[in-house]
């Protein structure tokens, strides 16, 4: 067992584990620290309670590193439309894959099959080490670029450290990085239902005066939920029992898919927005949740996070071909030059809906329903809403672009 690396990526979540395959395939020596063992196996019964609704972009960058063969052997959900209704008002927008060239918008995916694909192929490689159940606990500066403490007393050096430690990061706080950012005082309440109608491959989301309630469908013929409810509803959905949460559900569903059958635990994640004051710091990084969270209302967190993971693979495989230092300025600035003006942007967009869909008074809502209808009847401005939340929109790093991509039917749109 060594104790020193190229580079150490601290967490091994969708992001994280997906910087490191890439760091080892290109032939970068690296270690990837988790807290926990990550989940490999699991009974075939029932589905894990977080999923996330991959990009065309996402799924590119799981193709180019090896990850998706066997992301796809234990399960994903391909959804073939999606279709937007404003709760108080007449606005709906319908996206089909029929009028993009791909067979499918994206895919639902659970979170510990993604997990799982990438942790498999990271132990594939040959200059990759993984150690688990032995969090970090300090960082400080080191001749090589930085040493890590675990919990355990080990020491390990790296030339870079890239944490990747989710959005209560402990390595940004070590390293001083402040955030900006304010809570929505809302709460995502996820579960799983089963219901009489199918889902149709097709991601429902219904904006209520409370926020957002999505079906997603799942590759077993059930639905993931994710509802965005105020802190105390979120609480009282949450602990209340089994009929009163079906009735509750059924009644802000609008009966979309007919009656609710079975529902699953159901568990609750806090919401806000947060973003790092600086991305990077002298021979380190962060990437994902540990540099920003953004409201769930479209998906976008762990694809965000994808894109940060497939720009720090892209510069960190040119610096060592040209023999450049790994954790040096040149690199790190790169970086952050791509990706936090990037990260801002799609932020801003989700905080933005989030306030639009809040605000309930008549003339308001009547003006909003107008500008979906617009927009549903716009083949142009369809085309530019699908290429962003499909994750193909221009300057993103080659192996999110990477036009070769699975289900794509012709080049260009
Ligand atoms: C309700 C809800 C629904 C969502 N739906 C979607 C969606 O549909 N699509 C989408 O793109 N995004 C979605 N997101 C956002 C998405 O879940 C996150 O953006 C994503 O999981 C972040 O991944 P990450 O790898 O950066 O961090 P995390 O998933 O938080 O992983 C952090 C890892 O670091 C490890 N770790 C932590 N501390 C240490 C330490 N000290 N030492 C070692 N290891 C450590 C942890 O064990 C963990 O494995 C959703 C979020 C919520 C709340």
């Amino acid at each position: 067992m060594i104790d020193q690396y190229e580079v150490v990526v601290v967490g091994g979540g969708i992001v994280g584990a997906t910087v490191a395959c890439g760091l080892a395939r290109a032939g970068i020596s690296v270690g990837l620290l988790n807290k926990d063992d990550p989940p490999r196996i699991w009974s075939q019964v029932g589905c894990d309670l977080r999923v996330s609704a991959l990009t065309q972009g996402s799924v590119n960058i799981m193709q180019a590193l090896g990850a998706w063969p066997e992301i796809v052997r234990r399960g994903v959900s391909p959804y073939r439309d999606m279709r937007v209704y404003d709760g108080a008002g007449h606005g709906c927008l319908h996206f089909d894959s029929a009028e993009t060239h791909f067979q499918e918008l994206g895919f639902i995916v659970e979170n510990r099959v993604i997990v799982a694909g990438l942790w498999d192929l990271f132990e594939s490689f040959e200059c990759g080490e993984s150690i688990c159940a032995d969090p970090v606990v300090a960082i400080a500066p080191h001749d090589l670029g930085r040493q890590l403490t675990l919990r355990s007393g080990r020491c390990i050096k790296a030339e870079l450290v890239i944490a990747a430690d989710g959005q209560h990061s402990v390595m940004r706080s070590q390293m001083g990085i402040g955030v900006q950012g304010w809570p929505y005082h809302q709460q995502g309440l996820v579960t799983t239902v089963s219901t009489a109608k199918s889902h149709q491959r097709t991601a429902w989301q219904r904006f209520l005066e409370q926020g957002p309630l999505a079906f997603l469908p799942l590759h077993n013929g059930q639905s993931s939920i994710v509802w965005t409810l105020g802190t105390a509803s979120a609480k009282a959905y949450t602990e209340c029992s089994e009929g009163d949460f079906l009735a509750a559900l059924m009644k802000a569903s609008d009966g979309l898919l007919g009656e609710i059958t079975a529902v699953g635990t159901r568990a609750a994640f806090p919401l806000n927005f947060q973003h790092a004051n600086s991305y990077t710091a002298e021979a380190f990084a962060l990437v994902g949740d540990a540099a920003h969270t953004m409201h769930p209302l479209a998906g976008q967190g762990a694809n965000a996070g994808l894109l940060d993971a497939a720009a720090m693979i892209e510069l960190l495989a040119q610096a060592k071909e040209r023999r450049r230092p790994l954790g040096g300025q040149q690199v790190l600035r790169r970086y952050e030059r791509w990706r936090k003006g990037d990260n801002l942007v799609m932020m801003t967009a989700m905080d933005l809906l989030k306030r639009m869909y809040g605000v309930h008074e008549q003339p308001f809502v009547q003006l909003r329903s107008l500008g979906m209808n617009v927009i549903n009847n716009s083949r142009l401005l369809k085309k530019m809403f699908n290429q962003y939340a499909m994750g193909l929109r221009s300057g993103l790093p080659t192996l999110a672009s990477n036009a070769a991509s699975h289900g794509k039917r012709s080049e260009g749109w």
